[in-house]
């Protein structure tokens, strides 16, 4: 994955490096702490104090993970973020294309002088850093994480915790193998995980059966009363009020996973949910097969991602912006078309 030349470069970046700062998008998912995680183990095992910067929250399906006391969320820990940031020789980005990704964490990111590393599979990365390895069509980071260590660190650091982070990341990020992820290397990869004793049953049902049954009601109460279904677009939308997650004593996370649910429906190929925050609704899209939800997302709602993945935001109110919503479906109703 890594070219010879670069190689080298990193690898020198590397072996010079006193304090590594590994860097993850905001409202970070498996794939971004998972990826984040195992490159930070890795260079523990190499000797280098690596540290993982979360810009905020890091939802409780994930905080089991190994190697999660390598991470600081820069929201709570402000003070102990910048320093990890400001200390760092060397600055890797996981798992975003644009800086504007890292929230409040941008800043401090451009003021650095350290050399700087991303490792992403967003369409059209932006240039931000030193050396980009982008690879767009890769269902996830964990992978490319998976294949750095293999190409870059020239001794095994391969082992159980480490490749428990990277399956999470590759799990997560294909919906459990849904999507984003028919190509046979892929499988290789994990195949190759399991030999580290890989507790695969156990890692899904951290991941997949940990919430709580306020959870459990909210996503019954979506169901039942906020699904609308418009099977002309085989489009299906979600939405929630910050009031209504209030009355299911919210955690963060909680919303995570609604979106592909409507799947179910025989004929929805594009779903949304739009998620109201205190300064603007938080939009997500999904879609099975060739209709370009990361369009939808740049077009009208400030956002990106990938064909099948992404998301953005809307300033308006939550009745605007499901209207805008409906009245935009017509204008793709060609791609949305039966096949
Ligand atoms: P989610 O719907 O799970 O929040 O995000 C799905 C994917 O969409 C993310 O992995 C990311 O690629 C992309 N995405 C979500 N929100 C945004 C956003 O506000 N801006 C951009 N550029 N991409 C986003
Ligand atoms: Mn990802």
């Amino acid at each position: 994955m890594v070219e010879e030349g670069l190689v080298r470069t990193i690898h020198g970046w590397i072996k010079a490096a006193n304090r590594v700062a590994v860097l993850t998008h905001t409202n970070p998912d498996g794939d971004a702490i998972g990826s984040s995680l195992a490159l930070a183990l890795a260079l523990g095992k190499m000797g280098i104090d690596a540290q993982v910067v979360i810009p905020d929250g890091l939802p409780d399906f994930l905080r089991w993970l190994p190697g999660i006391e390598r991470s600081t969320t820069f929201a709570y820990k402000r003070e102990q973020a910048i320093e990890i940031i400001e200390h760092a020789d060397l600055i890797f980005c996981l798992d975003f294309n644009d800086p504007k990704r890292i929230n409040g964490v941008e800043e401090f990111l451009q003021k650095s002088s350290a050399k700087k590393i991303l490792i992403d599979h967003h369409q059209e990365p932006l240039q931000f850093t030193d050396i980009a390895i982008s690879e767009t069509w890769r269902g996830s980071v964990g992978e490319m994480i998976y294949l750095f260590l293999k190409d870059v660190f020239q001794e095994e650091v391969m082992d159980k915790e480490i490749a428990t982070c990277l399956y999470v990341a590759i799990m997560t990020d294909t919906g459990n193998f849904n999507y984003a992820s028919s190509y046979p290397e892929i499988f290789h990869i994990v195949g190759d995980l399991m030999k580290y004793d890989l507790e695969k049953d156990r890692i899904y049902s951290n991941v997949y059966d940990a919430f709580s049954e306020d959870r459990m009601r909210l996503q019954g109460y979506c169901m039942q009363e906020k699904l609308v279904v418009l099977p002309k677009y085989h489009t299906a939308y979600i939405s929630v009020t910050e009031e209504e997650l209030a009355r299911f004593n919210h955690r963060k996370g909680d919303t995570e996973g609604f979106v592909n649910i409507p799947f179910s429906v025989k004929g929805v190929k594009f779903t949304a949910l739009f998620v109201e925050k205190k300064d603007r609704i938080k939009a997500s899209f999904r879609s099975r097969g060739q209709f370009p939800v990361n369009k939808v997302a740049e077009e009208h709602y400030h956002g990106g991602g990938h064909i099948n993945a992404a998301g953005g935001d809307s300033f308006l109110s939550m009745k605007e912006t499901l209207g805008g919503f409906e009245s935009l479906l017509p204008g793709y109703s060609k791609l949305l078309k039966d096949d």
